[in-house]
Order: C-alpha cells, then structure tokens, then sequence
C-alpha cells in the first residue's frame, strides 16, 4: 500500500500538500479508489459504508474512527485534518451502477458514514455530501445518515425524493457542560434537537415511502440530574433512541477503540463511571418510562435501518 506524507505531519518530501485551512483544520484532497465499501462489524447489516471524507473535524474525546488516521501524528492530531475524497461522485456513480447489473431487483444498503461525519464544516463549502445523495437518488439505495450536525436540514429538498432513509442523529448526553467536555467542537445539542424536529415535519406520508428517525444516545456519556427529565422528553421527536456504552478497547492500541482523551475524562465524571452498569441501566430505565411511544433499542440492533 503506498505511504503518503501529508504537509505540516512529515517532515519529509511531501506526497500531498495542504490545499487550505477551515477553521482549525488542514485540510487536503484526494482520490479515492472507492467509496462504497463492505460494511463490516458493527453495521454489517448493510451492504455498504460510505464515507466521502476522511477524519473529521468534530474530533470527539471518544472517537473510535481515529484508529484509521493515515499516520500516528494525524491519529494524535484527530479532529484537525480532513481528507476530501475528491472523485467520490464519479465512482460512486460507477459502483451503484456495477451493483445493478449484478443486482438488477435489489437496491443496496448504504450507511451513511461510519467513520467521519457527513456533514462536518467543511462541507458547508465543500457540499460533496449533496453531490452524493444527488447521485444516489436514481438508485434508490436503502440508506441510513449517521450525523451530529444541523447542517443535514440543508439537503432536505434531496432527502425527500428518497424511499427508504432512515436519519440517525447522535446527541450522546443531555448536558451542554459534559458535551463541551468530550466533545467541544460538536453543535450544541438545542441545535441538534430542533434539527430533528425539522427533520421530521419535512417528510410528509407517501406511498411506499418509509421515512425513519433516530437519535443515537451513543456513547451514552452522563446527563446531569437536573437536565435529564427534560432532555428524555425531548427525545420523543423521533421513533427510535438508541443507547451504547463506550467501545470497549479491551487494552488495545491499534484497533478501533475509546480514545484515552475520553477515558481520562471518565475520572471527572466518577458519580456516573463509577457504577457505570447501573448507570447505564437507570438511564434505560428512564427512556422507557417517559417514551412510551419510543423504540428504545441498543448496541448493534439500533444502528440498523429496520
Ligand atoms: S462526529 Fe463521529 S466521526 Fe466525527 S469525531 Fe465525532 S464520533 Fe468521530
């Protein structure tokens, strides 16, 4: 596999250079040798991934995605490069097509990204993720967004022409303090909630159409006592929450796992951490009293489309 070396992450002759900096990011572009991907693990209920950029600049404490950083000074530096997939529309068209001519009757299922977010800020300027869904659309693919950003409410004009979508918003904790911890860079979770309530007044009832929401409560990080009765009840905007404990490392460094950013954090939230089993399980608890009307599911089960 070659090695490239990144602008301002080698010291070295460089093999891609830095095409500009957005906010805190460098970010870089390149081409990619394909954008659908057999979904494996954890969402390998699906037939595809699709990610049109690589790393991404929310750079959350907990991000497991880090692990697949080019190099290890990117992976330290997570959260501040992004690599655009420059030719993903061009081959997302030639491998939807390819698919077809192999699967005539079956459209594939496609989740919508597994390890950077599609709507990331650069894609306010970039829209590659537009492009994509504009390409998508004739294929009618099955597909599922896995987002933390408002800026979804953008493509609802293309969002709708689809048939079968389900929209995962993730919002792990009710509380702005413990999100400005593990996650400082994210939207704020008012502007999260209120996108999903957008979300779904925007898609009326059609005929064989089959429109989904979810919230990903994942990785469940502590709520505050007292902003937890009000951000439980705002859940009920969608069908689904979805609830997951951290990934379990289980002590290896080179796999996909919580990064130590976040497990550090663990210790200011001891109340929570240090019986997180029970935790956990009154959180649960809580969702199902108060959402009657809610599909609470968890771990693998939640993340698919049915
Ligand atoms: S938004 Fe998702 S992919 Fe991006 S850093 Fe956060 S957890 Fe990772």
């Amino acid at each position: 596999m070659v090695k490239y070396h990144y602008e301002g992450y080698s010291a070295g002759k460089h093999t891609v250079l830095l095409r500009e900096n957005f906010g805190s990011s460098k970010v870089y572009a390149q081409n990619a040798q394909s954008v659908l991907n057999k979904a494996t693990g954890f969402i390998n209920a699906y037939d595809f991934t699709l990610n049109p950029y690589r790393g991404c600049q929310y750079g959350c404490s907990y991000c497991y995605a880090a692990a697949f950083s080019p190099n290890s000074q990117m992976r330290q530096d997570w959260g501040n490069w992004v690599i655009i997939k420059e030719n993903a529309t061009e081959i997302l068209k030639k491998e939807l097509h390819s698919w077809y001519k192999k699967n005539p009757d079956r459209p594939p299922s496609i989740y919508m990204s597994s390890v950077t977010d599609p709507y990331q800020p650069i894609e306010s300027k970039q829209l590659l993720t537009r492009y994509l869904l504009q390409v998508m659309v004739p294929y009618q693919p099955t597909l599922v967004i896995q987002t933390r950003s408002p800026m979804i409410t953008r493509d609802v004009d293309i969002l709708q022409q689809f048939q079968r979508l389900r929209i995962n918003m993730s919002i792990p904790t009710g509380s702005e303090k413990v999100r400005k911890d593990f996650e400082p860079k994210s939207p704020s979770i008012t502007a999260r909630l209120k996108a999903m309530a957008k979300l779904r007044y925007s898609f009326p009832y059609r005929d064989n159409c089959e429109f989904r929401f979810s919230i990903t409560v994942t990785p469940l990080l502590p709520t505050l006592p007292e902003d937890e009765a009000d951000f439980i009840s705002k859940l009920a905007v969608v069908d689904r929450v979805v609830i997951q404990d951290f990934h379990a490392s289980n002590g290896r460094s080179l796999i996909a796992s919580t990064r130590e950013e976040a497990l550090a954090l663990k210790q200011k939230y001891a109340w929570w951490y240090n019986s997180e089993q029970q935790s956990y399980s009154n959180f649960k608890n809580k969702l199902m009293a108060m959402l009657p009307g809610v599909e609470i599911m968890e771990g693998k089960e939640g993340f698919g489309y049915e």
